[in-house]
């Protein structure tokens, strides 16, 4: 096992941040996974971490990712809670989510004043995870919220069963504009992005306020991690802090 390594490629998101609010998307390149969870080498993650560990305020506050809607504040005093997102007000706290094609979603306001990171699948998007962290942070103004949407599968990649779309349509039948039917009999193909964006804007953000620049991580599996292109795949982060 090798004690050195290259250096990571990491990602400036384009994305208009206030002066004080960082963040950075990790990338694939150099066998850069950060999981512990996913089949790889301990040691590589180790030194995976250390390396990213250079780049942030301080070692980024992980998070034991279940595809559930919990929301935790991000407390360094605490190692790895169960949950899907997390948020501060502190500086030099990095909140962190971990995704291979699932969705990494960010979140600040126009003040800094907070930050906030979210990982959201089909499910987490349907357990409403988007507005339950965003309702964590209720003594700001959704009008002032900035979201970005990172690296994460496309539509055009993304095929469900019948039942992912009911549950959808179930809780909200709006949604059905965000399926369409696949080629393969009773599947579709979900839009993902899209119920993340409209959500978004459920919970009051506006629309000139979400950046979601559509890199499909299937597509660009060169660059990403893609579950759907390979189960035995790593994870890649995306960090957001306050300086
Ligand atoms: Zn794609």
């Amino acid at each position: 096992m090798p004690t050195t390594k290259t250096k990571p490629i990491l990602l400036q998101p384009a994305w208009k941040l206030p002066a004080n609010v960082k963040a950075v998307i990790s990338t694939r390149s150099n066998d850069f996974n950060l999981a512990t969870h996913v089949n790889d080498d301990p040691n590589n993650v180790i030194t995976n971490r250390q390396q990213l560990r250079n780049y942030l305020p301080s070692e980024a506050f992980w998070l034991q990712q279940t595809h559930s809607d919990r929301v935790v504040k991000a407390d360094i005093s605490q190692t790895t809670p169960d949950a899907d997102a997390s948020y501060t007000t502190q500086k030099g706290v990095v909140c962190a989510v971990m995704t291979a094609d699932c969705l990494p979603i960010l979140l600040t306001n126009t003040s800094g004043d907070f930050v906030a990171a979210i990982h959201a699948g089909w499910r987490g998007l349907n357990d409403d995870i988007i507005t339950k962290t965003i309702l964590e942070l209720s003594q700001f103004t959704p009008k002032e919220m900035l979201a970005f949407i990172g690296p994460a599968i496309d539509q055009e990649c993304f095929e469900i069963g019948a039942g992912v779309r009911e549950s959808f349509l179930t809780k909200d039948h709006d949604t059905s504009t965000f399926f369409i039917p696949s080629i393969n009999s009773s599947k579709f193909m979900a839009d993902l992005r899209g119920i993340a964006e409209y959500k978004l804007k459920q919970s009051g953000l506006l629309a000139q306020n979400i950046t979601n620049p559509k890199i499909c991580t299937k597509c660009h599996h060169n660059w990403f991690f893609s579950y759907r292109e390979n189960s035995n795949t790593g994870r890649m982060a995306c960090l957001i802090w306050k300086e």
